[in-house]
This record gives C-alpha cells, structure tokens and sequence, in this order.
C-alpha cells in the first residue's frame, strides 16, 4: 500500500497463497463469503488493496502477534546460544530473546533498492528509485523519465501519468522489452518440491538464465502506460550520463537527451549488508553462493554469488572459519526472504509457492529445536509411565481356568 503502484495482483486469483492448505483461509472464501461465487468468477485478477485486506482479515482470524511500528536494528549471539535481538518501537529500544530468528525481510530482504552508478551524477533531489514513497500528485505537468522495463517500471510510469505528467519517457537497455516469464511458465509442484534437490550448477544455471531473460511486465501494466499518448518507450537505450540543466536534469543515452524534472529508477533490489546495519552480525560470517560454486566461464553472476547459500530449512550456513559457538548461532538463523530464491528456488517472497515455502520452514524448525531439545524429548519418554489399558478390559484365560478348576 506504500510503493507498490500496480492496479492488480500479477498473480491469478486462485492460487492458494499462504492459506496452508485450509480452504476457508483462501482469498477465493474470503471474497466469496463477502461478495458471492459469481463476482468471484466475473472478477479477473485481484486488485492491490483488496489483497491488502485479505491480508489483514488473515491476520485477525489467525490472531497473528504481529507487532507493527517496529523496526529490528540489531542482533547478538549470547554465550547461552540464545539469540538477543535490539528491537524500537517509536523510539524506545528493547531487547527481545529468541532461540530462532526467520528473516522474511522481502524482496531486499538482505540489502536495498538498488540504483546504477549513474544516478549518484546528480542532485539526489532529482532522482528516486520505484520503491521510494513518492507524492506521485506533485508530478502533474512534470517531465518524468523512467529507467527500467520491469513491472516496477511500468507501475510508476502509469501512476506519473494517471497524476497528470506532462510526458513520461520510459528508457530500457534492451533492443526489447523482455516477454517470456520462464519461472512462471515453467512453474510446477515438481519445481516448488524438487529445486532444493538439484546440483548447485544446475540451481546455478536456472537463476542466471532467468536472470538474463528478465521477468516481463505483466501485459495489462504496459497497456495502462501506452494508453497514454503522452508515454514514450525507447528501447537500447542505456541512461549513459545524467546532467543537471536548469531546474531539471538530461538524460543521456545514445539515441538521444531527454529533459525530465524527475528520473525514478525501477531497477530493482541487491543483496548489500553495508546498507543494512541491522544485519551487521551476519556480515562475513554467512556462506554465500560466490564462497561455494565457481560458475564456468560466460556464467559469472555478482548478484546471484552474493546472495546467502542457504540449508535445507533456509537457515544460514557459517563460513569454516568460525567458532563452534559463533558458527551454531548462525545457523539457528533463517532468511524466508527473496535472497533465499537461488538456493530453495521460488517459495519465499511470492503468493503463488509461499505455503510449501513456509511449510518447508516450520519443519525445518521444529526438527531443529527437537533435536535441540533431545535429552529432555528422550528423558519425557523414557520417563512416561500414563496408561491406556486399566487392565480391566480383559482377562487372563489360562488364569480363569486355573481359578475355575480350583473352585471344582
Ligand atoms: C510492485 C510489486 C508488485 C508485486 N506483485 C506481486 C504479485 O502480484 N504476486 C506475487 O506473488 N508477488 C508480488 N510481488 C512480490 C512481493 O514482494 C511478495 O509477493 C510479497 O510481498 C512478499 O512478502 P514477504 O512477506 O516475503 O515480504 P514483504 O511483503 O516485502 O515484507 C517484508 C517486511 O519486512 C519488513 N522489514 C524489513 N526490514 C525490517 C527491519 N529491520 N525491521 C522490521 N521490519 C523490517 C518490511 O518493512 C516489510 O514489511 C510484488 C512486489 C512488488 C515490489
């Protein structure tokens, strides 16, 4: 509800989404519980604040204790192996002991938005990325560019002009506009399952290729920008420099310079812990995919090799070189967030896989803290003496007989 700028969900209606597989927690029974079986066939594809709602509706029935306001700053490993994380609520700092912490901190779950190197080139004033809060409603009768060709870059440039801009000129690197969705298309309960399981060269292979083919935007979020006349697409056309002219800066690339009152870059999200001091204990202390799989040459990929190798139940994995007790307390951390994709494929940060992800996440913790608790698990059995029989519902037949021959 703050930046995400699209009319709909990408996502068809009826996947299940984090329902958990309880049909009466789907969006499908929520809606149709409000509105009826027909709106639900004649709508098409969920709108944004709808879901919102949805959301929040789970959030009650479920009574989630989800804390809002409150932002985690800061994490310490305890001789005790407890986990002492520093939280603030409205400027008031405490500390919150948790024997397992799940990062599920989003699409920059590790990191932050992230700009090319060309937008430091100008007064900040003049530049935004797609997921900043931006009064969308000042840019009436401003030239606005955009750089991107994602889904992010389309939403922004059809609310620029749905607020009235003067003109929106949306740049992309590429001869095209990407059109496959591989991950979507190829996606199966095989893959949601059976990724986890696959070599690292080939769950390598799968995240660069998919990388380099890009995700479209979906089709109706370019047609709500081309419906405007005043929207232009240029494509191989890389932002080369950035120029301040007046009261505005120039974009250059190498068809052409462009005047804009506001650049917005929709160019996405990295792993990048020097931005996010919160996470400053896990910083070179987690494994990361570039510390394990060297990719054979033409396959090198920074994002992708900075991004965490993750264990079986998303929990991080130590670098060798830690200490038993440091390394342990590592992994008694988890990241259900985007970063996570490369190693479980995509089953966090997603509605259409996020219950088998969290399911996956659940066990994985459960085991943990069984095996954890081990010596208490076996002292419980070991010392557990209730019965089920009273040893009234039967009777010994040959001591029947015996108490029969003795009565005569
Ligand atoms: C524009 C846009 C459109 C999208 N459309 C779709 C779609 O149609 N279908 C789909 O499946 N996915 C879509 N996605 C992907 C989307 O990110 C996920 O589906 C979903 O929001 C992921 O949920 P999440 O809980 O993992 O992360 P998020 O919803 O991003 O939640 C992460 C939360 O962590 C909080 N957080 C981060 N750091 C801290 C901290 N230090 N302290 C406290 N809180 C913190 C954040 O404030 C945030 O509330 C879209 C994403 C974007 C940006």
């Amino acid at each position: 509800m703050t930046y995400a700028r699209m009319e709909t969900l990408r996502t068809r209606k009826d996947a299940v989404g984090p329902a958990l597989g309880i049909p009466s927690l789907t969006f499908r029974a929520w809606f149709e519980a409000q509105y009826g079986a027909q709106a639900y066939l004649d709508m098409g594809l969920i709108p944004r604040p709808m879901w919102m709602e949805y959301l929040v509706w789970y959030r009650r029935v479920l009574d989630l204790d989800v804390v809002n306001e409150t932002a985690f700053a800061g994490l310490d490993f305890r001789e005790d192996g407890l986990l002492a994380l520093q939280v603030e609520t409205g400027g008031q700092a405490r500390k919150v002991f948790a024997r397992r912490v799940v990062l599920a901190t989003g699409l920059d779950g590790l990191g932050a938005p992230m700009q090319p190197e060309v937008a430091n080139r100008v007064s900040p004033r003049f530049v935004k990325h797609g997921a900043d809060l931006i009064d969308m409603a000042l840019l009436k009768g401003k030239r606005v560019a955009i750089v991107g060709a994602g889904a992010s870059a389309m939403d922004n440039a059809a609310a620029a002009l749905e607020a009235g801009a003067l003109r929106v000129d949306i740049f992309v690197r590429r001869p095209d506009i990407p059109r496959i969705d591989k991950f979507t298309g190829v996606g199966s309960q095989g893959m949601t399952h059976g990724y986890l399981g696959l070599p690292d060269a080939d769950k390598w292979t799968y995240m660069v290729a998919g990388e380099r083919a890009q995700i479209p935007p979906p089709r109706h979020s370019v047609q709500r920008v081309s419906r405007h006349p005043n929207a232009f697409f240029h494509v191989a056309s890389p932002v080369d420099d950035l120029v301040e002219m007046g009261d505005g800066v120039e974009v250059v690339t190498p068809k052409g310079r462009y005047a804009a009152d506001l650049v917005i870059f929709a160019t996405g999200f990295s792993v990048d812990f020097g931005k996010r001091p919160e996470f400053a204990a896990l910083r070179d202390r987690i494994l990361l995919w570039q510390d394990v799989y060297t990719p054979p040459p033409g396959w090198e990929h920074a994002g992708i090799g900075a991004s965490p190798y993750l264990g079986p139940a998303f929990e991080f994995r130590p670098k060798p070189d830690l200490d038993i007790a440091t390394a342990d307390a590592v992994s008694r951390i988890s990241c259900f967030a985007y970063p996570a994709v490369p190693s479980h494929g995509k089953i966090t940060s997603g509605i259409p896989s996020i219950s088998e992800g969290a399911t996956r996440l659940a066990t994985g913790l459960t085991r943990s803290l069984f095996v954890e608790d081990r010596a208490n698990h076996l002292d419980r059995f070991l010392g557990f003496d209730t019965p089920e029989l009273l040893g009234d519902e039967w009777t010994d037949a040959d001591l029947e007989e015996e108490v029969n021959r003795a009565n005569g």
